[in-house]
């Protein structure tokens, strides 16, 4: 059967190089760089907090060295083995994607690593999200619907407002409703490792990404 015209990207009699846009959609995929995988110590145990705090950093940290994304990481882990399940980076800008935090990308790749869509502790187990910041708006609330029952974070959202990065309608009440959910929410580990990723961020001229 013949492709519907209304689908067809076409030419534009302006500039003829140019297609205007179809009006079909189209498929999103991402992938993180491989030097993530090979970051990550996948058959190691992160045994505390600072361990575990330290690797979303280091993520955080090459991500910008390696220019491959904005200066966040996250990773999911086992909470009672300490063994990594994920682990995400920043991809907003070369994936031209708004929504690819770094704790989006670390929860999507868990739960498609788990077959789950939800991290609400399968066969006695429980998961929790370390992230490089503390959550913007958007991250917050994939954290609740992620099923993660633990959140460490490192740097505050007072570190990346400070560096021009918006974490919008991010509440004091916000934080307790994650609480009275039964998700243990620890900050500032490491804060201000996290908050220099940030800031050598900006001295390399990253783009600063919000929405207006
Ligand atoms: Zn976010």
């Amino acid at each position: 059967m013949p492709v519907p015209a209304r689908y067809r990207a076409r030419r534009c009699c302006l500039a003829p190089n140019r297609f205007t846009l179809a009006a079909v959609q189209p498929e999103i995929r991402f992938r993180v760089p491989g030097w993530v995988d090979e970051t990550v110590g996948w058959d190691r145990i992160y045994s505390t907090d600072d361990e575990r705090a330290a690797l979303a950093i280091e993520l955080a940290r090459r991500n910008v060295t390696k220019r491959t994304g904005g200066p966040f990481g996250a990773a999911v882990f086992e909470s009672g083995t300490g063994r990594v399940v994920s682990a995400g980076i920043n991809l907003v800008v070369p994936a031209n994607n708004s929504s690819l935090h770094a704790e989006v990308v670390a929860f999507m790749l868990a739960q498609a690593k788990l077959g789950s869509y939800s991290l609400a502790g399968t066969e006695g187990r429980r998961y929790e999200v370390v992230t490089s910041c503390e959550p913007c708006a958007m991250c917050l609330g994939a954290t609740l619907w992620s099923g993660v029952q633990r959140i460490v974070c490192c740097a505050t959202g007072d570190d990346a407002r400070d560096l021009a990065f918006d974490e919008g309608p991010v509440f004091p009440e916000s934080w307790s409703y994650l609480e009275d959910r039964g998700i243990e929410v620890v900050r500032g580990i490491r804060g201000r490792e996290a908050r220099a990723v940030m800031e050598t961020y900006r001295e390399l001229d990253g783009v600063i990404y919000n929405a207006t």
